[in-house]
């Protein structure tokens, strides 16, 4: 049996058409379902949907064999046992540092000023602002970030930006794009030695896949 990790949402809908490309279709929709393990048409590979900063976990410690993860959250999970050979160019958007409209980042940064952080990438942000040479203080949060600046609770967040569409919403700007984010597969590495045949067929169709959309 070949078990698959996944979270609903926009990382099942964009790895829908691969799965198809490698013969795998769900029997369920997770969204209508309450189901957490998916089986699939073909009864030697099943789908546990997961939240998606668990998917590195579960693949990790090898109740997964693959799983589809953001890089923003594999980045704060940390690579420990997880093979990540195929970037899949899918939830495409950009980690970003984003400020007030009327708050002069750089400035700031130009005076030394310690600036206050709200992030739920607590690792990504320390070690993007180290390599700056900056002090800050990191506040986590586990969602809507943006609120942070807006009530006084920071100075900047570093969150998830694709359109901007939020951020202008919450009269916020992006300064500093730390990095570009897209979703990749990973593998046990335990399961690629022992299940290598059946692993690879599913790599290898995911590969051309990807490389169909380019
Ligand atoms: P939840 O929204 O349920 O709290 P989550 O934010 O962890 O959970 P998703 O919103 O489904 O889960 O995001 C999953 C992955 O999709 C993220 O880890 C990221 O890689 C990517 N992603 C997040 N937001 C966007 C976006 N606006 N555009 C493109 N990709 C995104
Ligand atoms: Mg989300």
């Amino acid at each position: 049996m070949i078990t698959i990790a996944l979270s609903k949402g926009r990382i099942f809908e964009e790895t829908t058409p691969l799965l198809a490309a490698a013969g795998i279709t769900a029997l369920e929709d997770p969204e209508a379902s309450r189901k957490l393990i998916l089986p699939t048409n073909r009864p030697d590979v099943r789908l546990i949907i997961v939240r998606a900063t668990d998917v590195p976990t579960y693949v990790q410690y090898g109740a997964a064999d693959l799983g589809i993860a953001g890089k923003d959250v594999l980045d704060e999970h940390g690579g420990d046992g997880l093979y990540q050979p195929l970037d899949l160019n899918i939830a495409r958007c950009r980690m970003m540092v984003a400020v007030r409209e009327d708050f002069d980042y750089f400035g700031s940064i130009r005076r030394g000023a310690r600036l206050k952080v709200v992030t739920k990438y607590v690792k990504t942000a320390r070690e993007h602002f180290a390599a700056k040479g900056m002090h800050v203080d990191l506040i986590k949060l586990y969602g809507s970030m943006e609120l942070g600046p807006l009530v006084g609770l920071a100075d900047a967040i570093v969150d998830l930006v694709s359109t901007g569409g939020t951020l202008r919403a919450n009269n916020l700007k992006a300064v500093e794009e730390i990095t570009d984010i897209s979703s990749r597969l990973v593998v046990n590495q335990a399961s690629l030695k022992l299940k290598r045949d059946q692993l690879q067929s599913i790599m290898d169709a995911f590969a051309k896949a990807v490389a169909a959309n380019q």
